[in-house]
């Protein structure tokens, strides 16, 4: 996909559980994880689907669409004010957000041009040189790796392992630890759900 277009599922805002303060969470589609425990199910095919409308019995409507990124920019800056207030800000969550890892930098990059703290929640399952692009992003300072935390520092560790280990002509890759990607994007691995 574009870089400036996102496939989303779902923007919701006043989040608590996401990061530091009152946030706005931009979910977006797509995983390459197949986890048992997921609570997105739905949000794994990067394609847009049909479901059931639960209120409309016997209606379907799309589970997703495209957002064009100055239009989630423009959601997100609506809450600039809670932001500040609370120490709060925008997290990117999904799915897995590398999987449209274009757009997930770019809009990490767009938001904090305009001062809002972002975060992402992801496994970090992505080539290390998208992970180190996305990171810096979220947190372009020297000191990304004391800001990652333990869990995601080692995810970040084993990317590294992973590219260590790749096969010559992998386009650098690395060895995927689970199976399929969505066609067409990056090919990340997962966060959050
Ligand atoms: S990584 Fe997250 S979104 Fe993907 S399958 Fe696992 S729980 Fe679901």
């Amino acid at each position: 996909m574009a870089e400036d277009v996102g496939r989303i599922f779902d923007i919701q805002k006043f989040s608590l559980h996401d990061g530091p303060g009152i946030r706005t969470v931009v979910f977006l589609k797509g995983c390459p994880m197949s986890c048992a425990w997921c609570s997105n199910p739905g949000s794994r095919k990067l394609q847009v689907l049909e479901v059931a409308d639960g209120v409309h019995g016997g209606v379907y409507v799309a589970d997703s669409r495209d957002y064009p990124i100055d239009e989630v920019v423009r959601v997100c800056l609506q809450d600039l004010p809670f932001y500040e207030e609370s120490g709060g800000g925008v997290t990117l969550s999904g799915g897995e957000a590398m999987v449209q890892h274009r757009f997930t930098s770019r809009l990490l990059g767009e938001l904090r041009e305009h001062g809002v703290h972002t975060a992402i929640e992801t496994t970090g399952y992505a080539a290390p040189a998208i992970f180190e692009r996305i990171l810096g992003e979220v947190r372009p300072d020297d000191h990304r790796r004391e800001a990652l935390g333990p869990v995601a520092a080692r995810a970040l560790d084993r990317c590294e392992e992973r590219s260590a280990v790749a096969e010559p002509g992998d386009g650098g890759q690395g060895r995927r630890a689970h199976g399929r990607t969505d066609p067409g994007d990056s090919g990340g691995e997962c966060v959050s759900g």
